[in-house]
């Protein structure tokens, strides 16, 4: 097990280390250019882009934020869904104000979690909208392998509206749970069993994939504190509610593992430079 897990060290410093140099930085000219986020649920604009939203922010660009879903299914079976939704609203606002944002720069489509592709047609409707009125010059959003149904339906959602559209734009994909993959985090760690050692090749395909495709990064390290604050600010997700066992927490996830995925001196994303015809 011991040598496992100091195969599993060596690699993750490897692929640390590969991401960094195969991965080209977003310039100063392209960190003032204008986006749009989209975020799957409250807490994805941190954890996937909040170091680069604060960075964008300092190079003074015109940032807005789009929640997909209200993010009530993450503790459903804890408390009642209304409640839940009413408590992410309010920190994801507070989220959204510690990335140096103003409350009016984020949009709620409020569709529910965890169901996001049974409402496609009215979220392309909406998003193509959204995308028409702001015209941004970025448009940032989900990575699709690996990832949460929301995650995977939110990215096919924004490249369908803009494709509608036409829009002219850099698409830059951001993972969140496909991070969980060997040699970074849990899933796939254990080896020993056909199970496990197969999840291990899925998984270090997924590794391989990221160096692959995630070659475009933007530092962090000078604003990663401010980053973990404003994630901080997602209460429900961070802390136990009333101190309670049982309710999880995303530092929980792969033994806190997961959540250091997002606090590395990069973010790095997939790009896309969009030039779409449109298809009315
Ligand atoms: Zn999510």
């Amino acid at each position: 097990m011991r040598r496992q897990e100091h195969l599993r060290s060596v690699s993750r410093s490897l692929q640390r280390l590969a991401m960094a140099r195969l991965a080209t930085p977003l310039d100063d000219g392209e960190l003032r250019r204008s986006a749009m986020v989209f975020a799957p649920h409250p807490d994805d604009e941190t954890l996937g882009c909040g170091g680069t939203i604060l960075q964008k922010r300092r190079s003074g660009a015109d940032v807005r934020i789009v929640f997909m879903t209200d993010g009530a299914a993450s503790h459903a079976h804890l408390i009642s869904r209304s409640e839940l939704r009413l408590m992410r609203r309010r920190e994801a606002l507070e989220a959204v104000e510690a990335l140096g944002l103003a409350p009016a720069r984020s949009s709620w489509l409020d569709f529910p979690d965890a169901e996001l592709s049974l409402w496609r047609a009215e979220a392309v409707t909406r998003v193509s909208r959204l995308l028409e009125q702001h015209r941004p010059q970025q448009v940032f959003l989900p990575y699709a392998r690996g990832e949460h149904s929301d995650h995977v339906a939110t990215h096919s959602i924004v490249y369908e509206s803009i494709a509608r559209l036409g829009l002219a734009a850099t698409l830059l994909e951001y993972p969140v749970w496909s991070w969980r993959h060997w040699p970074v985090a849990g899933e796939g760690s254990s080896w020993g069993k056909a199970r496990a050692v197969l999840a291990g090749c899925r998984a270090t395909v997924c590794g391989v994939r990221f160096l692959r495709e995630l070659r475009t990064s933007v530092a962090i390290q000078d604003v990663v504190a401010q980053k973990r604050a404003a994630l901080e600010r997602h209460v429900s997700q961070m802390r136990r509610r009333n101190g309670a066992p049982c309710w999880p927490t995303l530092g929980d996830v792969d033994q806190g593992e997961f959540l250091a995925c997002f606090f590395q001196e990069y973010e790095y994303y997939r790009r896309v430079d969009f030039r779409g015809t449109a298809r009315g």
